[in-house]
């Protein structure tokens, strides 16, 4: 049964994955996700539905546009297969329950914004105002009145604590650190999670940030003021939290000699 759940994520996530691309395409260049139908952003031609299949299509034009053969990104089928690996993998881990529409939700909209961070340095108000929603509400229903305050704290805490980090960042050297997208998606992984994710979120990403960027540095040489997105990073700790943070946290508090 879990293995054919798992399956039918794998594939549902592979579908949202080849619109997941629409969105990471059209979001940051204010178009409608919903028209006009996929088209080859070279020649403009027309998507035809038996070319739009994910991984398959990809696979089957070798990476080439029908009528124009320019290359397709690989980009496009890396985001399918990692909605479809993500989906499939949360599947198993909650089974058939309403967390699991949280997670594919909170997963699609992390994913992303990842890649439209990596490629356009910018987190667009259009998925996190809406994600901060999202995430209130499903807080709200999974975990009734104190899981919305949990998660309205959260929104509050998380971009509040960035937005004054930021600050002093400025302050201290005077150029900028963090982009209010980063407040944005900070708050909505606060609405999703509620304030209790925070400490590990800013922890693991500031971490795991850092390490990236120094390797980056030295491998690009290209000095100290290079522009690292941190969407992606904040993204991954928050997907963390979410599968494991209870695991963590029981973990921690064992470490600190408390009992839960
Ligand atoms: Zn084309």
């Amino acid at each position: 049964m879990i293995f054919e759940l798992a399956a039918l994520f794998a594939l549902l996530g592979l579908m949202l994955g080849s619109f997941a691309n629409v969105c990471v395409h059209r979001i940051p260049r204010g178009q409608s996700i919903a028209f006009p139908a996929s088209h080859c952003p070279h020649c403009q031609h027309e998507i035809a539905m038996y070319d739009n299949i994910p991984l398959l299509s990809w696979l089957l034009l070798k990476a080439k546009c029908r009528h124009c053969k320019a290359a397709i990104a690989w980009r496009y089928p890396m985001m399918e297969l990692i909605m479809g690996i993500s989906w499939a993998g949360l599947a198993m881990h909650y089974g058939l329950r309403p967390e699991l529409l949280v997670a594919i939700s909170l997963f699609f909209l992390l994913w992303v914004l990842s890649v439209i961070d990596l490629e356009t340095f910018l987190l667009p108000n259009a998925l996190t105002y809406p994600g901060i929603v999202i995430g209130l509400l499903s807080s709200y229903w999974l975990g009734g009145i104190q899981g919305g305050l949990d998660a309205l704290i959260g929104v509050v805490a998380g971009y509040a604590i960035f937005w004054l980090v930021a600050r002093l960042f400025l302050l201290l050297t005077g150029r900028e650190g963090m982009g209010y997208g980063d407040f944005k998606l900070l708050a909505m992984l606060g609405a999703f999670m509620g304030w209790q994710a925070l400490p590990f979120i800013i922890l693991a990403s500031s971490a795991v940030g850092t390490i990236a960027g120094l390797v980056f540095i030295v491998l690009a040489r290209r000095g100290m003021r290079t522009e690292i997105p941190f969407g992606p990073y904040l993204a991954m700790a928050g997907m963390i939290w979410f599968v494991w943070g209870s695991s963590i946290l029981d973990w921690y508090l064992q470490f600190a000699g408390f009992q839960r």
